[in-house]
């Protein structure tokens, strides 16, 4: 039986005082204090930013294990009457990943009082998921190579609107690739009595969601799923007699695949050229916050399905990949892996709803699910 009453403390001071992605400097310092106190045999800082690892080494040969969490809030208002809310009016732990930290945390004082016989645990606390940077930034930093090559890396996120305490199991694709996309359209302003006089970018600006809408729903481009969303829209000012110069648009594009969202990127720009090139428009563009496809990999998947039946766990066996992103992707892209849902109430707000707040009741259910993964493949 895990006692989770301190865990809770720490989990309400991260969520307390909560930092958005590549700010996450006092989080990290939080949590070197807390673990440190479980004597890991090695603390690696700076990790991709603010990144922190603490190493748990086995006496014996064996599988090298990393597990990781995120440290970073969201920059939304928290709307709550918590004791513990944000202290800030603008940033809050929405996600959930005060919980995920304070289960690694927890894992760390279980490895203390139980060291590790076989093999070598990581505990990775990633900066900026929020992003989709922190997980390629920690895997290039040179710092990251002190740490062993791990042969397996496991992680999970909580998943309201499935059952407290259930693990929620995907083979194959987790969750899906996506990635922004701003475009600026520059034409010429005139007077709102004569716009042939310039050049508007409003009939290339309709163009491009004509064209994100044509590409999107031709389904004989893509093997699977694949989805176009207008985020963001720019053009003009509100000045009543000028016919605008500038304009802009930002979109995510997403796909359960990553040469799906390839075919989409290729398609996108292709027909922005056309559109403007046709309306004498000139564009530039930027792919932002670029998430890949996070595929699962079998044996891991079935270590995850053994660890929650021993746990006596309910399972929720996913048919198809989530529609959101984890830059978690990049791990599974590089080693053997798997994420896994971790149930947080059927009646829990949303992630990222401005009233969401981690539920401390599945804490213990996240620690034991580590260590079970740990101990059935370091047997
Ligand atoms: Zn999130
Ligand atoms: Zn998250």
């Amino acid at each position: 039986m895990i006692e989770t009453g301190h865990l809770v403390k720490l989990r309400k001071e991260l969520h307390s005082y909560p930092e958005t992605a590549g700010q996450e400097r006092s989080t990290a310092e939080r949590l070197r204090r807390f673990i440190s106190a479980f004597n890991p045999d090695r603390v690696v800082t700076g990790l991709g930013g603010n990144g922190i690892a603490f190493v748990f080494k086995g006496q014996e040969e064996g599988k090298k294990l990393l597990f990781r969490a995120d440290l970073d809030a969201l920059p939304i208002k928290e709307i709550s009457h918590l004791e513990y809310r944000s202290v800030y009016s603008d940033r809050a732990h929405l996600c959930g990943h005060d919980g995920h930290m304070t289960i690694l945390a927890g894992l760390a004082e279980a490895l203390d009082s139980n060291r590790p016989l076989k093999g070598e645990i990581t505990l990775l606390f990633q900066p900026s998921e929020e992003t989709g940077e922190g997980a390629a930034l920690v895997l290039n930093d040179p710092a990251f190579a002190e740490i062993n090559e791990p042969d397996y890396v496991f992680a999970l996120h909580n998943l309201p609107g499935y059952p407290h305490k259930s693990i929620i199991i995907n083979d194959d694709i987790f969750s899906s690739a996506s990635v922004g996309l701003t475009v600026c359209l520059h034409g010429k302003s005139s007077h709102a009595a004569e716009p042939s006089m310039g050049n508007s970018p409003v009939k290339a600006l309709s163009g491009i969601i004509d064209a994100l809408d044509r590409i999107q729903s031709d389904t004989s481009l893509f093997k699977d799923f694949a989805l176009g969303t207008v985020v963001h829209i720019n053009l003009g000012e509100k000045r009543f007699g000028t016919s605008p110069e500038y304009g802009e648009i930002s979109m995510t594009l997403r796909a359960y695949r990553d040469e799906d969202i390839e075919v989409m990127k290729k398609e996108m720009i292709r027909a922005i050229k056309d559109i403007c090139e046709k309306d004498g428009i000139r564009y530039e563009y930027e792919w932002i916050e670029e998430f890949l496809s996070l595929e699962n990999h079998d044996f891991p998947v079935e270590i995850i399905r053994k660890a929650a039946a021993e746990l006596d766990l309910e399972t929720v066996e996913m048919k198809k990949p989530f529609k959101w992103s984890e830059d978690f992707s990049h791990f599974t892209k590089k080693y053997k892996g798997a994420m896994f849902g971790l149930g947080s109430g059927k009646d829990q707000p949303a992630l990222h709803n401005p009233d969401y707040d981690f539920p401390d009741q599945i804490l213990a259910s996240g620690i034991n699910m580590f260590l079970n993964i740990y101990r059935l493949i370091n047997r």
